[in-house]
């Protein structure tokens, strides 16, 4: 399998640079119903991958995926930084012995998000960045599925971001910090949530036909 890094590089910039544009943002939703320290913790994972990925240069894409998983969850801590970072592992292994095909990145990712559900022991509707994550899956799969041109997946993939990160204002937290703050979680968006769309909505703009 060729090295990726070129693709990866550009992903980690894309992604990096949009959470960092939107910091007052994401830090400012995990202060009203978190902590406060999300956009922080996942800006310093990010800043570890853009460190590390100049190492893995020689790696296939299952093994950076690993490599990938691995940091994120040693440098993001938090309820976030296991979970991203068990979404890469899995990825990783769903990714094993597979040709790099559009099925197959659509399905390692739909992995992913199962490990993080069960991870996280949560699912659609709890508030948190599964509600991007999954409806993400989903309409990458169905995108795959219908053998849809590249742009209009991106417009699907962007669709289902920017809906379930939404979706989560309404929402009462069943899941994570925010929960303990019950009927008052609800009228903020899930940082967690906000920051995957905004990563996956960077990815999805930096994707071109070669991955
Ligand atoms: P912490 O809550 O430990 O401070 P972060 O602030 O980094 O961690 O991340 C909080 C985000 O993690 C939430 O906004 C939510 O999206 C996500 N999250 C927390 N707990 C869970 C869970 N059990 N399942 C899925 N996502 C979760
Ligand atoms: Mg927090």
């Amino acid at each position: 399998m060729p090295s990726n890094n070129p693709a990866l590089e550009r992903f980690l910039h894309a992604a990096a640079d949009a959470v960092g544009r939107h910091a007052d943002e994401v830090a400012a939703l995990d202060q009203a119903i978190g902590d406060g320290d999300h956009v922080t913790n996942l800006l310093r994972g990010l800043e570890a991958l853009r460190l590390g990925v100049s190492q893995w240069e020689p790696l296939d894409w299952p093994a950076t995926l690993q490599k990938v998983g691995m940091t994120l969850m040693s440098t993001i801590g938090g309820a976030s930084g296991s979970l991203y970072g068990t979404l890469f592992i899995a990825m990783s292994k769903a990714m094993r012995d597979k040709a790099l095909s559009a099925a197959a990145w659509a399905e390692a990712f739909a992995q992913g998000v199962e490990a993080v559900k069960q991870r996280g022991r949560s699912d659609l509707g709890e508030k948190t960045m599964l509600d991007v994550l999954i409806p993400v899956a989903r309409a990458w799969q169905d995108a795959v599925e219908r053998r849809q041109e590249t742009e209009t997946m991106r417009y699907a993939i962007d669709q289902a971001a920017e809906s379930g990160c939404e979706s989560t204002r309404d929402m009462v937290a069943g899941k994570g910090r925010a929960s303990f703050l019950g009927e008052r979680s609800r009228g903020h968006l899930d940082p967690g949530a906000r920051s995957s769309q905004l990563m996956i909505q960077a990815i999805t703009r930096a994707i071109d036909d070669g991955i």
